[in-house]
């Protein structure tokens, strides 16, 4: 499976169904994905880092594009209720994000005040003061957490070179304030290996991660695409409306999307 690359710098409006009507933003090449992860459900297909030279959208035409486009989208039946940060990999490893996250905030409180500023990003960056300093001034600061133990992070992520659950985690507890945790749940197997984040051992690691970082809010979800690797199982919601409640019993909001 191929993967669905999104071929412009700034595409949409789509429906989400998590944020509402979203104006996407991808920071990656728009011809290849490029991140420091390869996860088994990725909509944009494995990761192949390979390309000799990669070309990232520059800060100056991005913010002259997105004013644009919201300038286009203000007052209509699209005007966005989120722009978010996803794209063909991990937005927070472009180099000017910071400055980028600046612009946008600047473009929405004149084009689209409503707008909640989102970005969907792996937590792998969040060592880097410049990207939390970023994060912390959007609406939606939203970081996946995957696992809860480092079998179970290296099946489902396998992020590239040494990054570790416990290296996600320790970035994790960087963030203070305005933190909303993703996790997608599933099952199913890669390169001859299971993998299953909604074992009762599994849950309860991953319980207790959720209880040390203490997050504003754990987003739970499941598959929606064709993902890279064959047959994952989509987790009924009754079951990821069993992992929310005990989220909600350590004092936690949890939020159930299928
Ligand atoms: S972190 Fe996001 S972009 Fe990167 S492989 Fe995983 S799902 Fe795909």
């Amino acid at each position: 499976m191929a993967g669905i690359l999104f071929d412009e710098l700034i595409f949409g409006p789509v429906h989400s169904r998590r944020l509402g009507i979203s104006l996407g933003i991808n920071l990656l090449p728009v011809h290849n994905k490029f991140c420091n992860f390869n996860c088994v459900y990725c909509e944009c297909g494995w990761t192949d880092n390979s390309a000799t030279k990669i070309v990232l959208p520059k800060r100056t035409d991005f913010k002259r594009l997105l004013s644009e486009k919201l300038q286009s989208l203000h007052n209509t039946t699209l005007e966005p209720d989120a722009i978010t940060f996803a794209g063909n990999g991990e937005p927070t490893t472009h180099p000017e994000f910071a400055g980028i996250i600046e612009d946008t905030l600047e473009a929405r409180d004149l084009y689209a005040p409503k707008a909640a500023v989102t970005v969907l990003s792996n937590a792998s960056m969040l060592h880097k003061k410049k990207v939390r300093d970023a994060l912390v001034k959007v609406d939606k600061n939203i970081q996946k957490l995957d696992a809860g133990t480092e079998i179970m992070f290296q099946r489902i992520n396998q992020p590239l070179g040494n990054l570790t659950l416990e290296k996600i985690v320790e970035n994790l507890l960087l963030i203070k304030e305005n933190l909303t945790i993703q996790t997608l749940f599933l099952r199913g197997e890669n390169d001859g290996q299971n993998f299953d984040n909604t074992t009762p051992e599994e849950i309860s690691a991953w319980l207790k991660l959720i209880n040390i970082i203490q997050p504003a809010e754990v987003m739970l979800y499941s598959i929606e695409r064709e993902t890279p690797a064959a047959g994952v199982e989509k987790i009924a919601r009754k079951e990821l409306e069993l992992i929310a409640r005990q989220v909600q019993a350590l004092g936690v909001k949890a939020v159930v999307f299928d």
